[in-house]
């Protein structure tokens, strides 16, 4: 089966795809890859996501660290993804990243695979930058892959699809409307960042990704979208002395989730220093969001639709 993707925003039109095998079943389901953050003293892999449908993996959100080894685990195949979603370039979300493209560049695919994420800002540069600077033919430190960034016939490669994230979100339409994604911009400090909104047979996920209180425009996008599943990141607790510039507390996710109305709220990018005050965190989610709310796990499979 093979998949159209477009960006309708710029009328970018390019195909995807192939058959997969399933583990995470349901005509629409979310399998937790990774549900750490960047310290490796948990046994979690760094965040990570896929989508699932109909027993096919569609997306990818985020690859960081040992996501690699989750996402064969999980069957899941590269050449069957519409799209990889990069909701922001900090290493727990990407550093996985190239090894999956490394690993797909044995197989063949009609057509590039489109990679959605950021624009340039501080410290920080944008997707296709960050591409050329591991695979462009003179300069990039991988440039013996320069192939995954100008090969052309059926030979494995990637497209770079960059949001702005200093704008209001762009709408990202994948296999004639079957698959519908809406990148929103959100504030995490200095680094451009991206949440992700994907609405699939009737039902929908938003991955919240690192976000801080001061992600307007996210919230103008999503305020009383009832989302079927809101993943939330819980990398600090509500103690004091944390770092609140880059994301939200408890009480910040609690009053987030009650805002857009979501049906369900699952915690991932779990850290020890939130972990370890989850009791009283999970009170403070409660005081405003009253819904299911649960800790991610890796390997977790979130049913959508059956
Ligand atoms: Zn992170």
């Amino acid at each position: 089966m093979y998949a159209k993707l477009w960006l309708i925003t710029v009328g970018i039109i390019v195909v995807s795809t192939a058959p997969a095998t399933a583990k995470c079943p349901g005509r629409f389901a979310v399998e937790v890859l990774g549900s750490g953050g960047p310290l490796a003293d948990d046994a979690r892999a760094s965040v990570g996501y896929l989508v699932w449908v109909d027993g096919e993996a569609r997306l990818l959100v985020d690859a960081g660290g040992g996501v690699f080894q989750r996402f064969g685990a999980a069957g899941a195949k590269m050449t069957s993804l519409d799209a990889v979603l990069i909701s922001h370039l900090h290493v727990d979300h990407v550093s996985d990243l190239v090894a999956l493209l490394k690993s797909a560049s044995f197989d063949e695919a009609p057509a590039p695979l489109p990679l959605v994420g950021p624009s340039a800002g501080a410290a920080f540069p944008g997707l296709s930058e960050f591409l050329s600077a591991h695979f462009d033919a003179r300069t990039g430190a991988y440039r013996y892959l320069a192939r995954l960034l100008n090969a052309d016939g059926d030979a494995f490669r990637v497209s770079a699809v960059e949001i702005d994230a200093g704008g209001e979100g762009a709408d990202v339409a994948i296999d004639d409307e079957e698959i519908r994604v809406k990148a929103i911009p959100v504030n995490h400090g200095d680094v451009p960042a991206l949440a992700f909104s994907v609405s699939i047979n009737g039902a929908s996920v938003v991955f919240a990704g690192d976000q801080s209180i001061a992600s307007e425009a996210f919230e103008r996008a999503l305020t009383g979208s009832q989302s079927d599943l809101l993943i939330a990141h819980h990398a600090i607790s509500g103690a004091k002395g944390q770092p609140r510039g880059l994301h939200r507390d408890p009480a910040a996710i609690g009053d987030m989730a009650a805002v857009l109305g979501a049906k369900r709220l699952v915690l991932s990018h779990n850290m020890k220093r939130a972990l370890d005050d989850w009791r009283v965190g999970r009170k403070a989610i409660r005081a405003a969001y009253k819904g299911p709310v649960d800790l991610a796990e890796d390997g977790m499979c979130l049913t959508l639709r059956r």
